[in-house]
């Protein structure tokens, strides 16, 4: 918070928050981007159409500007400062790690420079960071279980999550439940993608077959009353993505946004980005637009805030402080 100089009542940039939903290789904005890589052409991101396939492509030019360790050590600092100057006390983003694109031997030889160049990061920004570990849904099932028993040997050492990511529509969640188990038995959080481009029935296997405590996205649930309530039964937190779910096209536009309908039906969700490189937004935008477009009020947003912080796997200091700092600021928010 050290960066944070203003102090105007229910300005949302200065509500500590966690940020629980970023893809590592895609987790600056355009403009930071463009300064971290000034030398490297532009990336041509062709227009969004909605559909997966693109989205894909778009990601893929991406992630190819980040072509050395140096690169992703750069990539994380600059990451964490952004998140400074928008109250963000702790990011916890996500990676496949895939190690060859930058020239290591293995996955465990880049997860070491990611974890020393988060510490670093930490130091310099005081934002805390934990990694997601994140197979693909598409990949082989040997892969998943692979990355998962190194992230458990990296429990409480950098990495405090494990996730699912890619084509929810091509890659059932069932496969996974041994991966899973390993992560659940290293105690760290489960939080696969799910919802998103595939129905409740997705939402569900999740829970079922991967233990989810988190979900990423989520927010098909809405579809299944029955899934809503399991949800706020079993407290699993959503983490939300609007501006990602619009431009992929998951909702036809914020209007219709099931996040003020899932939080009426007391479900936790936290706002995230998800990818900002392709999508152009920051987690303070996120924050802004559910106050302005869904008209949620300062007492709604700082509960959003605790919910990041509380479903979190960061640590305990940096969670109670969080949450003190947040009731300080839901208490001075204009009424
Ligand atoms: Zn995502």
């Amino acid at each position: 918070m050290a960066l944070i100089a203003s102090n105007v009542a229910g300005d949302l940039r200065q509500l500590p928050k966690a940020h629980l939903h970023l893809h590592l290789s895609a987790a600056l904005r355009p403009g930071s981007l463009g300064e971290l890589f000034e030398d490297a052409p532009r990336p041509q991101l062709e227009a969004h159409d909605g559909t997966f396939p693109a989205f894909l492509r778009q990601m893929a030019v991406v992630t190819n500007l980040l072509r050395s360790v140096d690169d992703y050590a750069r990539l994380i600092h600059k990451m964490a400062e952004d998140a400074a100057a928008e109250g963000v006390t702790w990011l916890e983003p996500s990676t496949g790690l895939r190690a060859k694109r930058i020239g290591l031997d293995n996955e465990e030889a880049m997860l070491e420079v990611l974890v020393d160049s988060a510490r670093d990061a930490e130091r310099e920004t005081g934002v805390g960071i934990g990694f997601i570990i994140t197979p693909n849904r598409t990949g082989p099932t040997e892969d998943a279980i692979r990355l998962a028993r190194l992230a458990a040997r990296y429990a409480g050492r950098g990495v405090v999550s494990f996730g699912l990511a890619d084509d929810e529509a091509r890659g059932s969640a069932d496969r996974f439940a041994e991966a899973f188990g390993i992560a659940r038995e290293a105690g760290l959080i489960r939080a696969p993608h799910a919802g998103e481009h595939a129905g409740p029935e997705s939402v569900r296997a999740a829970l079922n077959a991967l233990g989810a405590q988190r979900i990423q996205h989520g927010v098909r649930s809405i579809e299944d009353p029955d899934l809503v309530r399991r949800l706020v039964d079993e407290q699993i937190c959503l983490d939300i993505c609007p501006t990602s779910n619009v431009q992929l096209a998951v909702v036809p536009d914020l209007a219709h946004h099931p996040l003020p309908a899932l939080l009426a039906a007391g479900v936790s969700a936290s706002l995230n980005a998800d990818c900002p490189a392709v999508f152009g937004c920051s987690l303070l935008d996120e924050y802004q637009l559910a106050q302005r477009i869904f008209g949620l009020s300062y007492v709604q947003m700082a509960r959003i805030a605790a919910a990041s912080i509380r479903h979190s796997g960061a640590p305990e200091g940096i969670r109670s402080s969080a949450l003190t700092a947040i009731d300080v600021w839901s208490n001075a928010a204009p009424r």
